[in-house]
């Protein structure tokens, strides 16, 4: 860390004066302390050390007295410059009342070379070091701000002398990255320590003119001069450049105004200054609380302009200027004060580093130069073939588009790696394949979906009537192992349903027969088939495995063989789950047993319901006539013990004759019901047993063909196709409109194709609601309600 870290540096500097009032101040052996012997309560000033008032004592780095404005320099400045250099923020700020050695410090005398100040000093050692630093490179600029009476002037500014130099565009403006800095103050760049030394005398100059000018006395403004360095490694090539900010501030004046009865523009001036003075307190004894979060840098143009200036990251300096004589005693006070409440503000200093967005991309692509140069070393050593690093060209990419459609049908066996660029181009052609491979199954099951969700919201309310009446209606699915609810919960296996089958456009004709497929969805279908065919990729999705034994099929298909060849293909070789096809096959080819079955369900849950309420009623009997024989019993005994007759016992027995009969009568209905429910649920038995049976071989019809069967449809399909090849063309450019009959002869040829036979037996028996006299099951008769 450079210069002063851990606390700003605070310098106690005595302006040189033959009336310096040694019984008030006393300056320790140590350099580093200044004891004031004075409050402001006492009445008398020779109230000092020696009549034996306890001092106010204050700790500093380093009182200056009677020290050469070179030593001032050394040992104020030198490490700041020097950190400035190395890419830290530095400030160096003098304070203290009028004519107490602020601009001494800071400028110096502009005539006297040995008595120059900081800023010629800093300047010169800035150059000298700049020199000797031949491992960087360094660009100086140089910019001179003045703030008077919160305006802000550019004293270095190309308009001088005149009202203009208050440049109306000067703002204090923050930058994430750029920090504070004054948009519209001129900044100069500098090559040489004597050019900046002229622009620091134009601006001195200009300062005392504009004080002239403007009727403003020079000592009541605050001026910042500031040296921007950049910094750059000329060794290492490298994108990381630091920049600092050094500024040299001289601060108004901070005596008090009612000291010098000032007046008018005085007044004005003072005002501000005390304003902007009381600000900077503020901000640094926010800065100073490590509580506080907030600083208030904004309320003045000075702590603004100074806001990264001031503690922080930037090693910083201050210097308290003091008039060593009795009478400015309280001046003095006031001005140490300040100071020590400054040296309570912490510092980190830390380089400001960036990084050069144009050199980073020279620096990489230079890498990337020499890493394919060390490739192509490689390569010839290891006998390989150059890398390119152009992009692919069209005929590249054609030549790879080639080789991958190969590579799916399989003619070809591995696509050998070239280079990275072809990897990607491969990977880009597959994943182009597998998109439209995705978006074509999609859309075809998308619309299969839609036809069948309508379907399926019919077969859901008739669930639900179901469910509310008690039944299990998933019985025959949960012999698949998914159940409707499961279906409700994943939408997706209804989505997945592959409904295709070979004999779908045949069923197609009847209604309620096979699997729905509308006249709409198979155009849909057909158009997407017949867009399809158009491109290449479409080839190598659709034709069959590369183990397929099949020596016609080495030749390139005919784009209109494919939908259909797919669809068969397809569905032999993915058959939907039995599950999802049992659900369908419900609503299809099975819906006239599962409208038998169903009507059987609900005949025997009536006949569950009456069953219960027969079952009930002949216990509720049964309880009464118990209890109709205690209260007779009971009567009995009191008759026996007491002798008593009692007329209520006849009424009892006559209650008790009803009863049994009513019992009796229940009891055969009961019977009667209870036959009448196992006949029922034989035949919902045996419907259900068809229904499966039924399902099962239409399931093994349409979605598994036995391999052989297979080979030959493919085979037959594909001689029917070459056949057809001029009419496929033809059917591929008609218009839409016309594509239904194309589809017409596909369903026509599906159906020569398909070897099954899915009969729906005749036999079966809808549970009559009153089974005929003489079969067993006789008409029930009405039960009575129980009374
Ligand atoms: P300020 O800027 O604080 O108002 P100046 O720097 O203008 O005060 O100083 C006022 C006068 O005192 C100047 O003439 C200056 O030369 C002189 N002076 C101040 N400090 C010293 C010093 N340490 N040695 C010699 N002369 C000084
Ligand atoms: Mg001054």
């Amino acid at each position: 860390m450079k210069a002063h870290s851990g606390q700003v540096a605070v310098f106690v500097r005595f302006r040189p004066t033959p009336n310096f009032a040694h019984s008030l101040i006393e300056c320790l052996p140590d350099g580093k302390t200044v004891n004031i012997y004075y409050r402001k309560d006492s009445r008398r000033l020779h109230n000092s050390k020696n009549g034996q008032l306890s001092p106010l004592s204050f700790q500093v780095e380093g009182v200056l007295q009677n020290v050469s404005q070179e030593e001032v320099y050394s040992r104020v400045c030198q490490q700041v410059v020097q950190g400035a250099l190395d890419g830290y923020n530095g400030t160096v700020m003098c304070f203290g009342q009028t004519g107490a050695g602020k601009t001494y410090t800071i400028t110096g005398s502009t005539g006297s070379y040995k008595q120059r100040g900081i800023i010629p000093r800093a300047l010169q050692e800035v150059f000298q070091e700049v020199v000797k630093r031949t491992e960087h490179s360094f660009s100086v600029h140089l910019s001179y701000l003045e703030i008077y009476n919160e305006s802000l002037v550019d004293l270095l500014s190309p308009v001088q002398g005149s009202s203009q130099q208050f440049s109306r565009g000067m703002v204090v403006m923050e930058e994430p990255g750029k920090g504070v800095f004054i948009r519209g103050l001129s900044l100069h760049p500098v090559h040489r320590e004597e050019d900046a030394l002229n622009l620091l005398f134009e601006g001195e100059m200009n300062r005392i003119i504009g004080s002239h000018a403007m009727n403003r006395n020079s000592s009541r403004s605050h001026c910042i001069f500031t040296v921007h360095i950049e910094s750059r490694s000329r060794t290492l090539s490298d994108a990381k450049y630091v920049t600092s900010k050094l500024n040299l501030v001289d601060l108004a004046g901070s005596e008090r105004l009612g000291k010098t009865g000032s007046e008018g523009q005085i007044v004005k001036e003072a005002t501000y200054i005390n304003k902007s003075l009381s600000f900077l307190e503020q901000a640094i004894l926010a800065l100073a609380d490590s509580r506080r979060e907030h600083v208030p840098f904004r309320q003045t143009k000075l702590t603004h302009a100074l806001k990264d200036s001031l503690g922080g990251n930037c090693n910083t300096v201050f210097v308290a200027n003091i008039y060593g004589e009795a009478a400015q005693i309280e001046e003095t006070l006031s001005t140490l004060r300040f100071a020590s409440r400054m040296k309570c503000v912490r510092i980190d200093p830390a380089v400001n580093e960036h990084t050069d967005p144009a050199l980073q991309i020279k620096k990489l692509q230079k890498e990337v130069q020499m890493l394919k140069e060390e490739l192509s070393i490689c390569n010839t050593l290891m006998k390989r073939p150059t890398t390119t690093y152009e992009p692919l060209s069209e005929a590249q990419l054609a030549e790879i588009n080639n080789q991958v459609e190969r590579y799916l049908d399989g003619s070809l066996k591995e696509i050998s790696i070239t280079s990275i660029g072809q990897v990607h181009a491969v990977f880009a052609q597959f994943k182009l394949a597998v998109q439209e491979q995705k978006q074509k199954v999609k859309a075809q099951l998308c619309q299969t979906y839609n036809l069948v969700e309508k379907d399926q919201s019919a077969k859901t309310s008739t669930i639900k009537e179901w469910d509310a009446r008690g039944t299990n209606e998933d019985a025959e699915a949960s012999m698949f192992g998914a159940s409707a609810q499961s279906q409700k919960q994943h939408p997706n296996l209804t989505k997945e349903k592959p409904i295709k089958s070979r004999d779908k456009p045949s069923q197609n004709k009847r209604q309620g027969e096979g699997i729905p497929f509308s006249r709409k969805q198979m155009e849909s279908a057909s158009k997407s088939k017949l867009n399809s065919v158009q491109t290449p990729e479409r080839q190598q999705v659709t034709q069959p495995e590369p183990d397929t034994e099949c020596s016609d099929t080495q030749e390139p298909q005919q784009p209109g063989n494919e939908p259909f060849y797919v669809d068969l293909l397809y569905v032999a070789r993915f058959p939907p789950s039995k599950a999802d096809a049992f659900e369908d096959f419900k609503l299809g080819k099975g819906s006239k047993i599962n409208c038998i079955l169903k009507e059987n369900k609900a005949v025997l849950l009536e006949r569950h319901g009456l069953l219960r309420q027969l079952a009930e009623e002949v216990n509720t009997v049964k309880r009464e006539i118990d209890c109709t024989v205690a209260t007779i019993q009971q009567h009995t005994a009191v008759q026996e013990t007491q002798g008593q007759f009692l007329d209520i016992e006849g009424e009892l027995l006559l209650q008790l004759r009803d009863l049994k009969a009513l019992y009796r009568q229940r009891r055969e209905a009961l019977y009667s019901i209870k036959a009448e429910v196992n006949y029922c649920q034989h035949l919902v038995d045996q419907c259900r047993v068809r229904l499966l049976s039924e399902f099962e071989t239409w399931y093994k019809n349409t979605f598994l063909l036995p391999e052989e069967e297979l080979e030959m449809t493919k085979d037959k399909t594909l001689a029917q196709e070459e056949n057809n090849q001029q009419c496929l063309e033809q059917l591929e450019n008609n218009p839409l409109s016309d594509r239904s009959s194309a589809e017409s002869f596909y369903s026509a040829r599906c159906r020569t194709l398909k070897r099954r036979n899915t009969r729906v037996p005749s036999c079966v028996t809808p549970v009559q609601t009153n089974p005929p006299a003489g079969s067993g099951q006789g008409r029930l008769s009405p039960v009575p309600p129980v009374k």
